[in-house]
């Protein structure tokens, strides 16, 4: 799609990981991204992270009219009510006020989200769960990420803490899969045996060699997994049955008739069936499709922060 044929409404979003900033002109429709302008991020001065902001919102500024908000979706804790950003990769922003500094400079409304926030937002708006009122997104990457929409809108818990499901002690360290009860892993929320510590990229990897097997990387265990490897499935089967009992219990809590995966692993959709199954028969509601999809939304960050964006201009 051209930029010409972008609607008036459009949003900035700024998609800000702990490497690189990339920015868009957004609006609400699918397919209505922009051209993405990027720069690195400066990770250690706050001062050289503001200007780089308002750089990219300078050059998009003939993209947007002068009251459209900038949102930024970013990896991290991120705090809303003050606007605040917690992220290990970009120490400078730690309980620095950026929205209100951003607002003040640019002026503009900012807001604030966390990117599986926006990757559950942009899921429930155009992706897997559209028409459904309760949709959970669930991030399997490195490690493990949540957020929850309700009605469109994207649920903010307190401190900016909602749907983490891979956080708190799970119980399930004495998996049927196994016949050895497995040591509680410390996390690096500062408990143990959390889900975040056996159920994204790195936790499989740790899986796969604590029950024996020689290290590998979580896309070897699962390109072997595909193809039939004894090992591999071993694992596979741990990693699903640990894995579904706190999903189960996310979903059970949340309501939500839908589950959108995302990160490396949640984009594997044989994976994504395998994890499906042992959901299925761990939840209370008795389906007979699917729960688990994978999320299909290209820049979730970017779509997610411009519905969001979009909702901040018509509650105004
Ligand atoms: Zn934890």
């Amino acid at each position: 799609m051209t930029e010409t044929l972008l609607p008036p409404n459009r949003i900035l979003v700024a998609d800000i990981g702990g490497s690189f900033i990339r920015m868009a002109a957004v609006g609400t429709r699918p397919g209505e991204v922009g051209k993405v302008r990027t720069c690195p991020t400066p990770t250690e001065d706050i001062a050289a992270f503001l200007d780089s902001l308002s750089v990219l919102t300078a050059e998009l500024a003939g993209e947007v009219d002068a009251t459209a908000p900038l949102i930024l979706a970013a990896a991290g804790l991120c705090n809303a009510a003050t606007g605040t950003i917690r992220s290990a990769n970009i120490p400078c922003l730690d309980d620095k006020p950026v929205c209100r500094i951003l607002s003040a400079r640019l002026q503009r409304p900012v807001g604030l989200l966390n990117d599986a926030d926006a990757f559950a937002l942009a899921e429930a708006g155009q992706g897997v769960g559209r028409g459904h009122r309760v949709v959970f997104g669930a991030i399997l990457g490195t490690g493990i990420g949540g957020g929850l929409v309700v009605d469109g809108r994207v649920v903010r818990g307190r401190g900016g803490l909602v749907g983490e499901w891979g956080h708190g002690p799970v119980a399930n360290q004495l998996p049927r899969t196994l016949d050895r009860p497995l040591p509680r892993m410390r996390c690096g929320c500062g408990q143990e045996g959390c889900a975040d510590t056996f159920g994204g990229a790195r936790g499989l990897e740790r899986l796969h060699e604590m029950i024996g097997f020689a290290p590998a990387k979580s896309h070897e265990i699962t390109d072997r997994w595909r193809t039939g490897d004894a090992e591999a499935a071993k694992t596979i089967a741990l990693w699903v049955e640990m894995l579904s009992e706190p999903l189960a219990l996310a979903v059970n809590i949340t309501g939500a008739s839908i589950v959108a995966t995302g990160g490396g692993l949640g984009r594997d959709a044989a994976l994504m069936a395998e994890l499906d199954k042992g959901l299925r028969k761990r939840i209370l509601s008795e389906r007979d499709e699917p729960v688990l999809y994978p999320g299909r939304i290209d820049q979730a960050a970017l779509v997610g922060g411009a519905i969001l964006g979009h909702q901040m201009r018509q509650s105004v």
